[in-house]
């Protein structure tokens, strides 16, 4: 079995590696999982055969023998985007699309991960809080795994797509009479009574397969990083794990640098970004989040500590956007470069738009902005902002004189 250490990032205390925690028992901390990088072989990594999240299994929190519950997770496009990158005024902007993952978002290299470890650990059963996305991916894995799966998701707030998937691969969900931060309290709770594993973000196994986005773009760019990396900000589980990513590339010296951590977060649930632009170490939860980004209406992020110090120790800022800024931004990418995101994906170029406009980042940094969810997740606002089909007659003259009408 591999070396590795599950350490408490406040306190430092440790904790085996088959007891089922997640904060410190000790301080209540969070958690991170603590490699012998000088035990590491470089040659692993950098020449790794296969492809997506198992492919850096030497870095990875498991030993070979372990027999990972796969559906070919990660492996996702990095895509360059010129007329993008015109349209907002920088020279070099790429977008990382993880919506081209199996269950249309990042959250399948976290879920890949966590639910491996759950079999390992011989749980009866998986469970999350979600504002939909991780619902979705936890019901995939957890049909492949042949687990009992609960959901518990805000009623009323969760797109349509993401309550389609969950249902459909078997999942027991729950619409729960309060917001997401009500779920994850509740459902944290009943994983501690019920022995049932819990893969919110706060598992730190999840992040463990997320960090991935890391290597992979560095791995697409030559083993180089770019400047910058934007994503949108909810739990802040993500930016925490890309930024780990990158940090053990460095710490194993495969590249030399870390990029600018870049967090976006929507105008109506910014504790990050406040806590940010205050120089606090700890953030005030909000009580009502609201934007039409669901996968980001997270007023008490759980990943918080670990998001800031990602941020402030790359150089990178926090900034938040409009819901208006962020359905313009949704619309640019999908018709200049044809990239169809959720809402909340789109934050990552609203934020990018409005730095560049700011100052705040400059014209020739090499940028990559992370979609984190597809755009078939979120329908119903699609609909609400795009032109809707036109009706016609099955006459070619009368459909003529409207194709020329609108030329
Ligand atoms: C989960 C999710 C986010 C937020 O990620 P965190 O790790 O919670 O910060 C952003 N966008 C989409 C589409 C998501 O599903
Ligand atoms: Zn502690």
């Amino acid at each position: 079995m591999k070396d590795y250490e599950v350490k408490c990032i406040r306190c430092g205390a440790r904790f085996p590696k088959d007891d089922i925690v997640y904060t410190c028992r000790n301080c209540g901390g969070l958690l991170d999982i603590k490699y012998d990088y000088s035990k590491l072989d470089l040659e692993r990594i950098v020449k790794a055969k296969g492809e997506g999240v198992w492919k850096y299994r030497a870095l990875l929190p498991f030993g070979d023998e372990i027999k990972p519950i796969a559906i070919n997770e990660g492996n996702t496009p990095l895509y360059r985007c010129d007329r993008l990158a015109q349209a907002i005024g920088i020279a070099d902007l790429w977008v990382k699309h993880e919506g081209l993952n199996p269950s249309g978002s990042f959250k399948d290299r976290g879920m890949t991960v966590g639910v491996t470890k759950g079999v390992d650990l011989g749980v009866k059963g998986v469970a999350c809080a979600s504002t939909g996305n991780t619902s979705a991916s936890l019901a995939i894995f957890a049909a492949k795994a042949r687990l009992p799966c609960y959901v518990l998701l805000p009623m009323g707030k969760v797109a349509l797509g993401k309550v389609a998937q969950a249902i459909m691969h078997g999942a027991k969900v729950f619409s729960l009479k309060g917001n997401f931060d009500d779920a994850l309290r509740v459902v944290r709770l009943l994983c501690e009574e019920e022995s049932i594993y819990l893969l919110n973000s706060v598992n730190p196994y999840r992040l463990e397969g997320q960090k991935t986005i890391a290597f992979e773009v560095a791995e697409k760019l030559g083993w180089a990083v770019p400047d910058r990396v934007i994503l949108p900000v909810g739990n802040a589980g993500n930016i925490s794990a890309i930024f780990k990513g990158f940090s053990e590339l460095k710490t194993l010296g495969i590249i030399n640098a870390i990029p600018r951590m870049t967090g976006i977060q929507a105008a109506g649930a910014k504790p990050i970004v406040n806590a940010f632009k205050e120089n606090k170490e700890e953030i005030t939860p909000e009580d009502n989040p609201e934007t039409i980004a669901s996968a980001i209406r997270i007023g008490n992020p759980v990943n918080a500590a670990k998001a800031l110090h990602a941020m402030r120790s790359s150089g990178g800022v926090a900034e938040s956007v409009t819901d208006e800024e962020i359905t313009e931004a949704q619309l640019l990418l999908a018709r200049l470069e044809g990239i169809g995101v959720e809402p909340a994906s789109a934050a990552s170029i609203a934020g990018l738009k409005k730095l560049v406009e700011m100052g705040e980042i400059e014209r020739d940094e090499r940028t990559v902005c992370v979609t984190t969810g597809h755009l078939l997740k979120d329908p119903e606002r699609v609909i609400q902002i795009c032109e809707p089909p036109i009706e016609v007659e099955a006459d070619v003259e009368v459909l003529r004189k409207m194709v020329r009408r609108g030329r």
